[in-house]
């Protein structure tokens, strides 16, 4: 609890940083960006100048595409939660993960029959799958499997997983796994703080899976992580049924009057 508690708290410092810092940042990226542009005009490819100029550009958007990643991060953006079917959002995206993992990654998707339903905000969803997929990609430069997998589990067996909580209802799983490079040991306590990484500059912000994190534990699931150094990585996330979402009854119930009660 004590780290969960310091997670927290080191996400709110650092997102509150980091949306500040990166707010004026992108405004004097695009005073750079907008200058690169006035110079490129005033020469012709070829000319001495005109790749370093590109050059600069080119970095600077690079520079852009991380402030905002910061912004998005640090953003304390506003929930709306629906109530959806899991395998339903992964299919709205199942073309982009494709374009993500390139050719050489074999994506298999699988669902568990008779799924709940979750409340979950769509958007926020799809980006917690979209960063486990980017990851599990980096992970198998070589190529691989990256399997998507849904699952309902018993509200008893999430109790045995976690004594500190008292599920209502049923949870749903997504197992997201790939047959990568792994990790170590002693990084797995970390792989969720905010800023690590161990991709090389310009690649890695070290935070995706806090974010992925930070919206988990708001859609009031939890999240594990498994992996064997050299054989992959599985990212398995918990999120609880939607128990007031009962069926519609199909046509209005009646209720007679019995005379006396
Ligand atoms: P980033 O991807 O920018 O490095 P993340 O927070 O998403 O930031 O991930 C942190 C680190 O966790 C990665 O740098 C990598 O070392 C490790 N990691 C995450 N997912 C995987 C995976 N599927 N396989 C191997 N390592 C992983």
């Amino acid at each position: 609890l004590k780290r969960q508690i310091a997670q927290a708290t080191k996400m709110q410092a650092v997102g509150q940083l980091a949306g500040g810092v990166a707010h004026d940042f992108n405004n004097i990226l695009t005073a750079i960006i907008g200058h690169c542009d006035l110079m490129a005009m005033r020469h012709t490819p070829g000319d001495i100048d005109y790749d370093d100029i590109q050059q600069i550009k080119h970095n600077s958007n690079r520079a852009a595409a991380l402030t905002r990643q910061l912004l998005a991060f640090s953003r304390q953006q506003t929930l709306r939660p629906q109530v959806l079917q899991l395998p339903e959002v992964i299919s709205e995206i199942s073309q982009l993960i494709r374009r993500l993992i390139g050719e050489t990654i074999k994506l298999e998707v699988k669902h568990g029959r008779n799924l709940g339903l979750i409340r979950a905000d769509p958007g926020q969803l799809e980006q917690v799958i979209v960063n486990l997929c980017v990851n599990a990609r980096d992970a198998m430069p070589e190529g691989g499997r990256l399997i998507l997998q849904t699952y309902s589990v018993p509200a008893s067996e999430v109790r045995r997983m976690r004594s500190d909580i008292m599920p209502i209802a049923d949870y749903i799983a997504l197992k997201v796994s790939d047959t990568g490079v792994g990790i170590p040991q002693e990084n797995l306590s970390k792989i969720f703080e905010p800023f690590f990484t161990t991709k090389e500059v310009g690649k890695g912000t070290g935070l995706g899976l806090s974010t992925v994190y930070g919206i988990v534990k708001q859609t009031d699931g939890f999240i594990f992580a498994n992996s064997e150094m050299g054989h992959g990585t599985s990212f398995v996330i918990y999120l609880p049924v939607n128990h007031s979402a009962a069926p519609v009854p199909q046509a209005p119930v009646r209720v007679e009057a019995t005379g006396e009660l």
